[in-house]
């Protein structure tokens, strides 16, 4: 594995690569506001703040419109001039225009008149919404002259790097705490990459991997790399404007890990009111979390402005961070726009998988389970009002973690390969189903 040369580098080569005609313009401290170049760099040196792509968006305004967006790539590459990078051609495997469902078998057992699903569980290449980010992360990557790419992952992510950088002929190492999901290390071990599997939860895997950051130069998509990376998750905001008509929805609920994508949808919004692709109005953000980590679930119920890091106990493994890095953002947008953030036990995480599975047939992770749950907590409520234009984002598979469900499913009726075997079987289960009916209603 090749290693990197110096940050110092790295900074030479993306001035280089910066094109004239690029919208972003420089990394600003989202804390004190100092203004950065475009390097490989997550955080302010004056306060350790995190830093954050701004963009001038001056020029584009009189040249953007919603049919040069529509004739573009079938990709998150149709908002390029929103993402930051420079280069023409960038690492494009088909990722994002999911599927936004208007959800009728939901939003009836719900009580929803308009309810929509943003169904990134078959996001492509690697089925979560985390292959968004890792496209334009490890396009920046290349730009900046990184050959070996890493990241401090909950699963999807290393998922998303291993493929990604296997299709871009890139070195990759990722970290994952040791104990995930069978189908998480699969996702990963399967493109060949360098696995760590860290016997430790993600706040360790993390700490560990800035150390390394720090030391080997890699360009870690969520640590060196976080203020590119994060910028992916806009397209989740851009999509559902535009498959909506262009048009902003009145509420999104959407899972919190970090937080990151949560601000991001925010941020993304905003972009199209300010280019002037939408009409401004206010949209209401409402995030999901576990109980067994919900540390920005409590911030905000208890109206703190500071997160309490807490140590991860849930099924919900993916969006199991204990010290988010965007916690704060996220409970400000959500105060803000006059949204909620709750959270839901690993019981109410599973009947979450298995009602948008049974309503709508989609089969998500736990982390959509925790969103389909926290959505039925706030309808049920009434912090979701029925007429309002309501999204919620179901952002992973849930063929990744079958362990979630195994055991509260039913299981397949074997039987012989005769007619009359058959018959009794579907009789019998039909007999069950009535009794169980039957027990329901006593
Ligand atoms: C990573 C992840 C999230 C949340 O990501 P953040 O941006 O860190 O909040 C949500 N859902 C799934 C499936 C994820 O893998
Ligand atoms: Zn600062």
């Amino acid at each position: 594995m090749e290693i990197q040369g110096k940050l110092i580098m790295t900074q030479a080569i993306a001035t280089q690569n910066q094109s004239s005609t690029a919208t972003f313009k420089n990394l600003k401290c989202k804390e004190c506001g100092a203004e950065y170049e475009l390097q490989a760099s997550h955080v302010c040196e004056l306060c350790f703040g995190p830093l954050e792509v701004k963009y001038d968006y001056s020029n584009l305004r009189r040249t953007i419109t919603r049919e040069s967006i529509a004739s573009g790539p079938n990709s998150i590459w149709r908002y390029r001039q929103f993402l930051p990078v420079a280069s023409e051609n960038p690492i494009d495997v088909g990722t994002g225009m999911t599927p936004l469902v208007r959800s009728q078998r939901l939003a009836r057992r719900l009580g929803l008149k308009n309810l929509y699903i943003k169904n990134d569980a078959v996001n492509m290449p690697t089925l979560s919404f985390k292959d968004r980010v890792v496209s334009v992360a490890l396009t920046r990557a290349k730009e900046l002259g990184f050959t070996t790419v890493s990241c401090a992952s909950t699963g999807n992510l290393a998922n998303s790097t291993a493929a990604i950088a296997a299709h871009a002929g890139l070195d990759c190492c990722v970290f994952i705490p040791a104990d995930l999901e069978a189908g998480k290390i699969m996702g990963s071990l399967i493109y060949n990459p360098t696995l760590m599997a860290v016997e430790g939860n993600y706040d360790q895997v993390n700490r560990l991997c800035s150390e390394v950051a720090n030391t080997h130069g890699w360009g870690f998509v969520n640590i060196n790399l976080r203020p590119y990376y994060s910028e992916g998750s806009k397209t989740l905001g851009f999509e559902v404007a535009e498959q909506l008509g262009w048009k902003l929805p009145d509420h999104i609920v959407a899972p919190l890990a970090s937080g990151s994508l949560f601000t991001k949808i925010y941020k993304g919004f905003n972009e199209f009111v300010e280019v002037g692709l939408v009409e401004d109005k206010p949209v209401r953000f409402s995030g999901a979390q576990a109980e067994g980590c919900s540390p920005i679930a409590k911030a905000f119920k208890e109206g703190r402005d500071f997160i309490q890091p807490v140590k991860p106990n849930t099924i919900a493994k993916s969006i199991a961070i204990g010290n988010p890095a965007d916690g704060i953002y996220a409970t400000e947008i959500a105060k803000k726009t006059n949204g909620n953030i709750e959270s839901v036990t690993d019981a109410e995480i599973i009947e979450g998988m298995k009602l948008l599975a049974e309503t709508e047939g989609i089969f998500t992770e736990t982390a959509g389970g925790t969103t389909v749950a926290v959505l039925k907590k706030l309808v049920e409520a009434g912090k979701i009002d029925p007429d309002e234009t309501t999204v919620v984002y179901i952002t992973g598979n849930g063929l990744k973690t079958q362990e979630a469900v195994q055991g509260y499913i039913g299981e397949p009726l074997t039987i012989e390969a005769k007619l009359d075997s058959f018959e009794r079987a579907l009789e019998r289960s039909r007999t069950l189903e009535r009794l169980e009916w039957q027990q329901i209603l006593v």
